[in-house]
C-alpha cells in the first residue's frame, strides 16, 4: 500500500532520461518512485549498431543502474488519464500518480512515404529491431552486400560498424553525407568510408524498397536482400493518444521547465519532449541532462518552489566509424557545427569513453542523487511554436 504521506511519482520510460530522473528524485525521502519500462533491462541504444554487427552488446541490468527504493514495473503505458491522474498499463490495471515524468524516448522513423519500406526495411532504432536485423544479416552469405539508407549519424555508425566487421556495405545518402557535420568533417568521414570499402552513393534517393532490392528515384534497381532504414527517428504515440498537445512528430509539448502545457502534473524529458515546441537534438547528450532537469522540476513543484527553465549546451557530436575510427565534431553551444574535428583512433577512444560515461552518470546519480552536472548556456529564451 502506498504511504499516504508520500508523493507518488511515476516515470514512463527507463532510457537515459528516465533512469537519471528516477535516481535524482531520490533526493527527497518522501517520494515513492515507480519506473515503467517494457523491458527488464536497460537498453544502451547508442550501442545497437554494435549489437547488429556483433561487436558489442547493448543491454545492462537495471539492478546496476537504479538507486535503492526505485520500483521497476515491467510493462508498457497505453494511456495517460490526466483527469484521474493514472497511467493505464498494457497488462491491465492503472498506476496512480501525483506527478508523471514522460520519458518514452524515440523509435524508428516513419517509412510511410516510401513504398515497401515499412514491410521490407530493417531498423536499428530499438532492441528487438536490432536483433531481427542481426538475424537477417547472419542469414546472408558473407560476401552479400547490405544497403544502409540514410547517412545521418545513425546511418554512418551502422554502415561503418558493419563494413569494419567485413560486410560489404552500400550507403545511400539521399542527397548529402553527414548533413549535420561541418564540410571538413564530412570529407574526413568520406575518407574513412572509402578506406572501409563502403559503396557511397551520395545523391541516391530511395523511391521503393522491395524484399530483395531497392529502387532509386531514377528507377535504378539495386539488389538488396537486407535494407536498413536509418532516415530519421519517430516517437511513441502515447502523448497524442492520451489527448496531450504534441508537435507534428508526436513529442509532448512543454514549457521551458519541461512541464506539459496541458497539465502541470506531467513533466517530459528526453527525445519525447518538445520544450516550447522547439525540441533539442534527439541524443543521449541531451536526454541525460533533460532527465535531471525534469526531476528538478518535479522536486521544485512538490516543494512549492518555482521550477527553473532548462539550460544546457551541446559540445558537438561524437560518431563512431567502426571500432577503430570515429569523428568528434565540435559545435557551438547551440549545436551548430564548427570547422573543428578530431578523427581516427584517438577519436574512437574518446567516443568509447563518452559511451561508457553515459552509464557512469546514471550510476553516479544513483549513488549520490543530485550530482549530475552538465554544460549550460546553450538555450536562449524561446518563443513557443504553434501546437497541434
Ligand atoms: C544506433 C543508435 C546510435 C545512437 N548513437 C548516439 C550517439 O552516439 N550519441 C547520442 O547522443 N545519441 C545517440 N543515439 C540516440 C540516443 O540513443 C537517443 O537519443 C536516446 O536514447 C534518447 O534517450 P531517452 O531517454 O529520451 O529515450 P530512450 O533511450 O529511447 O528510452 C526510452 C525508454 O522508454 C521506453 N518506452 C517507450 N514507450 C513506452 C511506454 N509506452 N511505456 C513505458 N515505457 C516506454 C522505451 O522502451 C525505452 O526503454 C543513437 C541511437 C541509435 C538507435
Amino acid at each position: 500500500m502506498p504511504d499516504p504521506q508520500h508523493t507518488q511519482v511515476v516515470v514512463l520510460g527507463g532510457g537515459y532520461a528516465g533512469t537519471v530522473a528516477v535516481n535524482r528524485l531520490r533526493r527527497r525521502p518522501d517520494i515513492d518512485i515507480t519506473l515503467v519500462n517494457p523491458r527488464a533491462e536497460f537498453v544502451e541504444r547508442i550501442r545497437l549498431h554494435q549489437l547488429v554487427a556483433g561487436t558489442g552488446s547493448a543491454t545492462v541490468p537495471y539492478s546496476s543502474l537504479l538507486g535503492d527504493g526505485v520500483r521497476l514495473v515491467v510493462d508498457t503505458a497505453v494511456r495517460i488519464d490526466t483527469s484521474a491522474r493514472a497511467v493505464e498499463l498494457a497488462a491491465g490495471g492503472a498506476l496512480p500518480y501525483d506527478y508523471l515524468v514522460y520519458a518514452v524516448g524515440s523509435t524508428a522513423g516513419d517509412t510511410a512515404p516510401v513504398p515497401g519500406a515499412a514491410e521490407y526495411a530493417y531498423s536499428v532504432a530499438e532492441l528487438e529491431q536490432a536483433h531481427r536485423l542481426r538475424e537477417a544479416i547472419d542469414g546472408l552469405r558473407p560476401d552479400t552486400p547490405v544497403t544502409v539508407v540514410g547517412a545521418g549519424l545513425t546511418g554512418l555508425e551502422t554502415a561503418t560498424e558493419l563494413a569494419e566487421s567485413g560486410r560489404p556495405v552500400r550507403l545511400l545518402c539521399g542527397g548529402l553525407l553527414g548533413p549535420s557535420l561541418s564540410a571538413p568533417g564530412r570529407r574526413s568521414v568520406a575518407r574513412r568510408l572509402a578506406r572501409l570499402g563502403v559503396d557511397v552513393r551520395e545523391s541516391a534517393v530511395v523511391a521503393e524498397v522491395r524484399a530483395d532490392a531497392v529502387v532509386l528515384g531514377d528507377r535504378t534497381v539495386l539488389p538488396s536482400p537486407v535494407t536498413i532504414w536509418t532516415a530519421g527517428f519517430g516517437v511513441p504515440e502515447l502523448a497524442r493518444a492520451s489527448g496531450l498537445h504534441t508537435d507534428a512528430l508526436g513529442r509532448l509539448i512543454t514549457d521551458e521547465t519541461l512541464t506539459s502545457i496541458d497539465d502541470d502534473r506531467v513533466i517530459a524529458a528526453g527525445d519525447a519532449a518538445a520544450p516550447s515546441g522547439q525540441p533539442l537534438r534527439m541524443s543521449c547528450q541531451s536526454a541525460t541532462p533533460l532527465g535531471a532537469q525534469a526531476a528538478d522540476t518535479v522536486l521544485n513543484r512538490i516543494a512549492g518552489a518555482r521550477p527553473t527553465p532548462i539550460d544546457q549546451a551541446f559540445i558537438g557530436s561524437c560518431v563512431s566509424l567502426g571500432r577503430r575510427g570515429a569523428i568528434v565534431q565540435a559545435a557551438r553551444r547551440d549545436d551548430t557545427p564548427v570547422n573543428v574535428f578530431l578523427a581516427g583512433r584517438v577519436a574512437a577512444a574518446v567516443k568509447e569513453t563518452i559511451c561508457r560515461s553515459t552509464l557512469w552518470q546514471i550510476r553516479r546519480e544513483a549513488a549520490k542523487p543530485g550530482s549530475a552536472v552538465w554544460l549550460k548556456g546553450g538555450r536562449k529564451a524561446v518563443e513557443p511554436e504553434s501546437v497541434t
